[in-house]
């Protein structure tokens, strides 16, 4: 009897503790709700109409690692300017790299154009390959099953919630899947440009060839050479469309356009990007509808 007493007075403790989990991105933190569902609190750090390799961190950043019960990152080495030296001054031992609360995503997803040789002071962003594997909707998928596993190793008392969130999400993401491949469909082969290749996933998920970007490098700034280049490419490829990022300026690629009279499109990467980009369904009905 004093047992069952115990229990009750405890149950609701139980019931209504939510773990604390900190992720870098907001694509990360909808996925991990999705999974997570009332079990779990998503502190997402930086905003998605940010530059994701560039993010300047908030004051508030250090308080959020610090009272997180753990921490997913995107990994590929896009968080390498800013999130490192955030976990070293939160001082969380459950944020820290290898504790069995965080999680890297990159280490699930087999990077595409890993440079052959990385000539750092070149200033390659990328030397692991391209980090913006989420922009291939399949991916989506693979992300999820990482992260209802880790939820559960983290979590196992609402291991079957996990499950079953799991199972629901990923039902309704192939179904949605299906109708951006239909959507897609005739846009297979077409030739884009873009100022850093974000879309390199989307691109190869739909058959779009990308044939150059504005950067010479990944990170790097257009110099006039490279600018000029471009132009000559698309000239005689005659690309459709530069798709250009929310978050670098487009005078370069304006520039590219007066002199070509290709069309600039703007592509949202990440949930908040562009307002009417809310969740992560949003995102890929507005990139799959907007390649013209
Ligand atoms: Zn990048």
């Amino acid at each position: 009897m004093k047992n069952i007493f115990l229990l009750l007075l405890l149950l609701p403790l139980t019931l209504f503790a939510h773990m604390n989990i900190a992720v870098s991105y907001p694509y990360i933190g909808a996925i991990t709700k999705s999974i997570g569902g009332e079990h779990i609190n998503t502190v997402v750090l930086a905003k998605g109409n940010w530059d994701p390799h560039f993010v300047v961190p908030r004051p508030s950043f250090i308080s959020k690692v610090r009272n997180a019960d753990a921490l997913i990152m995107n990994g590929g080495q896009l968080e390498i300017g800013w999130l490192p030296p955030l976990i070293n001054r939160a001082g969380n031992p459950k944020t820290n790299v290898g504790a069995n609360t965080f999680l890297n995503l990159s280490h699930y997803i087999k990077l595409i154009d890993k440079p052959s040789n990385v000539d750092r002071s070149g200033g390659d962003v990328h030397p692991d390959g391209n980090p913006h594997f989420h922009l291939d909707p399949n991916n989506i998928l693979v992300l999820a099953k990482t992260i209802e596993k880790f939820l559960i190793s983290i979590d196992r008392e609402h291991a079957n919630v996990y499950q079953t969130n799991y199972e629901n999400f990923s039902a309704s993401w192939q179904e949605k899947m299906k109708g951006w491949q239909e959507k897609m469909a005739s846009k297979k082969g077409m030739k884009v440009i873009q100022f850093h290749n974000n879309l390199a996933y989307f691109n190869k998920a739909y058959g779009l060839e990308n044939i150059g970007t504005i950067e010479p490098l990944p990170g790097i700034p257009p110099s006039s050479r490279h600018i000029i280049k471009t132009i000559e490419l698309i000239k005689d490829q005659k690309p459709c469309c530069i798709l250009h990022d929310v978050y670098h300026s487009t005078k370069t690629a304006e520039f590219i356009s007066d002199k070509t009279g290709i069309k600039i499109i703007l592509m949202p990467h990440d949930i908040g990007a562009l307002e009417t980009v809310e969740d992560l369904t949003s995102l890929f009905d507005y990139l799959t509808g907007a390649v013209q």
